[in-house]
C-alpha cells in the first residue's frame, strides 16, 4: 500500500482589521478526527476521502488538520503553536510515506510572518525529505508564492465563485498526486503574477467575466498533458508581498505548452481589470433611495463582511438608517459582546441603553438607542449552505422601534441568511426572515442568489467604511508589490513566465 499523509492549515485574514486573532479561533483536528469531521463534507479533505476511495493502493494517514476561522492578523505565538504541531505530527511518517495531500487557503498573515503557508511547505519538506511529492489545494482567494511553489509539486484550486466545488478541488488534488505517484508524471508549473487586485459582481465565476478564465482552466484539465492549471484573484485584504491575482499551469514536463496556456489566461484577464472592480452606492444614496422603495431591499456592507476577515462590529450602515430617520422595518446583525452580555444580564422583556458598533474596531461611532431584549441564545447553529456549525457565542435579538438587531458575540460568516434564521431546527432560536423585513443588512460581499437577489427588489452594494472594503484603495495597502491596479491606476503588465519544477 502507499501512504498518503493527509494535512491542513486553513485561514484568510484581513491585515486591515485591527484586531489580532489567536489559537482559538481554529477548530483542530488530529489523525483519525480528520476523517470522522470530513467524511461526507464538500470539504476539500472530504473530497480526497471521496477520491482516495478510487485507489485500491492508496492508503490515507490523517495527521493534523487545522481550521481557522476568517479575521484579522493571527498573532505569530498562536502561528507558532500550531506550525509546531502540525510539523510534530508528520515527523514519525519521515521515510515511511509515498505522498503529501496538503489543504491550504493561500491567504493567511501572522503579525510577523507574511508567507505562513509557504513556512508550512518549507518545513513538510524539511521534515519529509526532497523525494516525497507534495501536492496542495487552495482558496480561490489564495495567494500562491514562490516559497509555496518552490516546496511542493503540484496545486489545485477552487474554480468557483461565490466557492461551492471545495471537495472537486480536493479529489483534482488526490488526482494529480496519483499521476505523479503511479504514472510517473515530471510536474512542470507555468505562473504569471498579474499586478492587479479585483473585486466585485464580475469575478462571479457562473454570470461574470471572470468565468471566462475559470472555464478555460477547466477545459485544460481534459489535455491529458496538463496536470491542473488555476486562476487565482487573491484575498486583496490579506496584505502581502506576493500578493497579485495570478494564472498557473502545471504540464507533464512540457513547459512551452504550460507557459502558453498561462499566458492566455493572463492576457484574456488584464483588460477587463476596470470592469472588476467593486461598484458603490455612497450609505447616504442607499438610505434615502431604499426609503423610497416598496422592498424587500438588501444593504450589501461587504466591508464588515466576516467571511472576509472583518470583525462584524460595524454600525456605519445602522447610524445613517437612524440618522435618516428610515420608515421602514430593518433587520440588521452586529458583533458586540458586551452587548449582548448586558442583554443576558438584564433579560428577556427588560430595556436596554447599550452604545452599539465599533465593539473592537474603533472607526466606528457607538450609537446610543433604548433597546428591548426579545430573546437570548446560546446555541450554535448550521448555515443554509454549508455543513458545519458556525458558533456565535451569546446572542441577544434587540429591538428599538423600527429596527431588529441580532447582536452575536463573536464574528461568524454571513454568506447566507443563517445568522437570521437559525435553521438549527431546535425551535428557540430568532426566526427573523429578511422577507418580512423591508431592508436587511448583509455583512458579505456576495451570497447565492436564493439568499437575497432572487426576491429583493434591490441589493445595494454599500460603499462603508471596514477593513475588508471593496474600495481597494481606501484600505491602505503597506506590502503588496508597487504599482498594483486599482492602487495605481497607471499601472502596466509585462507578462513574464516564471517555470517551477522539481
Ligand atoms: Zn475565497
Amino acid at each position: 500500500m502507499k501512504k498518503i499523509l493527509i494535512a491542513g492549515c486553513n485561514q484568510e485574514i484581513s491585515s486591515f482589521n485591527p484586531v489580532t486573532c489567536d489559537y482559538d479561533f481554529f477548530q483542530i483536528y488530529r489523525e483519525e478526527g480528520i476523517r470522522e469531521f470530513n467524511t461526507g463534507l464538500n470539504s476539500y479533505i472530504g473530497g480526497a476521502i471521496e477520491e482516495l476511495k478510487n485507489f485500491n493502493d492508496f492508503e490515507p494517514i490523517f495527521t493534523y488538520y487545522a481550521e481557522g476561522t476568517a479575521a484579522g492578523p493571527l498573532e505569530h505565538s498562536s502561528f507558532v503553536r500550531i506550525s509546531d504541531e502540525y510539523f510534530h505530527s508528520i515527523k514519525k511518517y519521515a521515510g515511511k510515506i509515498d505522498g503529501v495531500y496538503l489543504s491550504l487557503h493561500g491567504s493567511m498573515g501572522t503579525t510577523e510572518e507574511l508567507d505562513p503557508e509557504g513556512y508550512i511547505l518549507e518545513g513538510t519538506r524539511r521534515i519529509l525529505g526532497n523525494s516525497v511529492p507534495i501536492v496542495i489545494s487552495l482558496d480561490l482567494h489564495g495567494v500562491l508564492t514562490s516559497k509555496m511553489l518552490d516546496n511542493c509539486n503540484g496545486v489545485t484550486s477552487l474554480h468557483t465563485y461565490p466557492h461551492v466545488d471545495f471537495d472537486d478541488t480536493g479529489k483534482r488534488a488526490i488526482e494529480m498526486l496519483s499521476r505523479i505517484i503511479n504514472d510517473g508524471v515530471n510536474p512542470v508549473c507555468a505562473r504569471i503574477r498579474i499586478p492587479t487586485l479585483v473585486r466585485g459582481t464580475e469575478l462571479i465565476t457562473e454570470k461574470g467575466i471572470f468565468g471566462e478564465q475559470i472555464r478555460y482552466a477547466k477545459s485544460l484539465h481534459k489535455n491529458e498533458k496538463i496536470l491542473s492549471a488555476g486562476f487565482l484573484i487573491c484575498n486583496p485584504f490579506t496584505d502581502v508581498p506576493e500578493l497579485c491575482s495570478q494564472s498557473y499551469v502545471f504540464t507533464d514536463n512540457d513547459r512551452e505548452l504550460a507557459s502558453e496556456e498561462a499566458l492566455h489566461m493572463a492576457n484574456t484577464f488584464w483588460p477587463n481589470r476596470s470592469k472588476m472592480q467593486g461598484k458603490f452606492t455612497s450609505i447616504e444614496d442607499a438610505v434615502s433611495r431604499a426609503a423610497k422603495m416598496v422592498g424587500p431591499i438588501a444593504f450589501t456592507d461587504a466591508a464588515d463582511a466576516p467571511s472576509s476577515g472583518s470583525q462584524g462590529d460595524s454600525n456605519a450602515i445602522l447610524s445613517e438608517i437612524v440618522k435618516q430617520k428610515y420608515p421602514h422595518s430593518v433587520l440588521a446583525s452586529v458583533v458586540d459582546p458586551n452587548a449582548a452580555k448586558i442583554a443576558q444580564d438584564k433579560g428577556v422583556g427588560s430595556f436596554i441603553n447599550v452604545p452599539i458598533g465599533g465593539a473592537f474596531d474603533k472607526r466606528y461611532i457607538p450609537l446610543e438607542l433604548t433597546w428591548e431584549v426579545i430573546s437570548l441564545s446560546t446555541k450554535p447553529f448550521m448555515p443554509e449552505n454549508w455543513g458545519f456549525f458556525l458558533d456565535p457565542g451569546l446572542t441577544a435579538v434587540l429591538k428599538s422601534d423600527n429596527i431588529t438587531l441580532v447582536v452575536i458575540s463573536k464574528p461568524i460568516m454571513q454568506t447566507d441568511r443563517s445568522i437570521y434564521l437559525r435553521n438549527d431546527g431546535t425551535g428557540d432560536g430568532h426566526p427573523l426572515d429578511p422577507k418580512d423585513f423591508h431592508v436587511t443588512i448583509v455583512k458579505s460581499p456576495h451570497c447565492e442568489p436564493e439568499f437575497y437577489d432572487d426576491w429583493v427588489e434591490e441589493n445595494f452594494n454599500i460603499d462603508a467604511p471596514g477593513s475588508t472594503s471593496a474600495n481597494l484603495p481606501t484600505l491602505g495597502h503597506k506590502h503588496c508589490q508597487r504599482p498594483m491596479f486599482p492602487l495605481e491606476k497607471d499601472t502596466e503588465f509585462n507578462p513574464e513566465v516564471e517555470f517551477y519544477s522539481r
